[in-house]
């Protein structure tokens, strides 16, 4: 079984996806930490950014998935592929095709494994057109800003509101305006606007639409 759930940055994808693959005995795989762990990695070997071609090191890097945490070459990348540096230049690499067509093969490796729950921009179309769900969560722009922030308090980063909104509008219009496989949802995608809604509330949405059909 194979569950998509694509959106933009801060619409609870990441939140939603993971408790939905603990109550159904799924896997969680989560590809924008992929796209994040190779900018980090990139910035680590300190390679040129701006130059697709320095990207070759992606075909000899392993990711690996287990109980929502990310390893890439073996080492527990989660919490570092977070930082701000990494948030504010992952949109710039993961808009280069290369890149793209490298993850999503391992993507569509990862999923032929197993029962996953696979979150992203490009899943229910590109990377698994043939999900027996899709989803595409949404929520306004102020909602999704006042949710990181929340988020980033409760961890004890430091965070300012006006900020978040920038960085995840821009975030957004590089994401939705890019050449390949730019943010959108598949043609048959269920829409779900989270603004209103708990957590609870769209796990529990998503896990009756899913226990219905099944
Ligand atoms: O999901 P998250 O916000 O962590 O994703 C980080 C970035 O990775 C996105 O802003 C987007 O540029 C990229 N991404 C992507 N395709 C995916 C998942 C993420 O381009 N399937």
């Amino acid at each position: 079984m194979q569950i998509a759930m694509d959106g933009p940055a801060g619409a609870g994808k990441s939140t939603i996806a993971k408790l939905v693959s603990e109550r159904l005995g799924m896997t969680y795989i989560d590809t924008g930490a992929m796209y994040r762990a190779v900018t980090l990695k990139a910035m680590e070997l300190g390679v040129d950014l701006e130059q697709e071609a320095s990207f070759s090191f992606v075909a000899d890097t392993e990711f690996a998935f287990e109980d929502g945490r990310i390893r890439m070459d073996g080492v527990d990348v989660s919490e570092a592929v977070r930082q701000t540096a990494v948030s504010n230049n992952v949109s710039l690499v993961s808009s280069y095709l290369s890149v793209r067509e490298a993850l999503v093969e391992r993507q569509q490796e990862l999923a032929a494994a197993g029962d996953v729950v696979m979150d992203g921009r490009d899943i229910g179309y590109k990377v698994l057109p043939d999900a027996d769900f899709k989803f595409f969560l949404t929520a306004s722009i102020e909602e999704r800003a006042k949710r990181r922030h929340e988020d980033n308090l409760a961890r004890g980063i430091a965070s300012d509101i006006e900020q978040l909104k920038q960085e995840i509008t821009r975030r957004d219009h590089l994401d939705t305006t890019r050449e390949h496989s730019p943010l959108r949802p598949a043609a048959d995608a269920i829409i779900v606007d989270t603004s209103d809604m708990t957590i609870a509330e769209v796990v529990d949405m998503i896990t009756d639409k899913i226990r219905e059909v099944e």
